[in-house]
């Protein structure tokens, strides 16, 4: 798979998106097309397409997406009240664009569960 996605323009500053956080490692940036009140995109600058793809090597760069996200929380205000940060895998998963990101979603209560349809047994 190619890991030219939309997300690597946006790294390289080749397509404008809205930056809140930018790093050696890792850029955060507004949703295009918000869940939430405040919904950003957290992503490594290493291209990797699904977390199928994340290798042992990837360890201390997958916590760091994490701690900024919970950096993100606290600088935004939300820290106390909560927030949902997910990381969508392939087509069941939801996923659309081929590079890892965590989704940060926050400014209100969060649904749950993502999966509605009663489930047989
Ligand atoms: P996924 O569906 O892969 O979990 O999430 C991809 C996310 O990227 C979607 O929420 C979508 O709105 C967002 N997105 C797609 N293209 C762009 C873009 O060009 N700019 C920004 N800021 N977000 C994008």
């Amino acid at each position: 798979m190619s890991s030219d996605t939309i997300f690597t323009k946006i790294i390289n500053k080749e397509i404008p998106a809205d930056i809140i956080y930018e790093d050696d490692q890792a850029l955060a940036f507004k949703d295009i097309n918000p869940q939430a009140p405040f919904h950003c995109l957290i992503i490594p600058k290493k291209p990797i397409a699904t977390i199928n793809d994340i290798t042992v090597e990837d360890k201390s760069l997958i916590g760091h997406l994490y701690i900024v996200a919970a950096q993100l929380a606290k600088e935004h205000g939300f820290d106390e009240q909560g927030y949902r940060v997910v990381m969508n895998c392939n087509s069941n998963g939801g996923q659309t664009v081929y590079h890892i990101h965590l989704h940060m979603l926050a400014g209100k209560a969060m649904g749950w569960p993502p999966y509605t349809e009663k489930l047989k047994n």
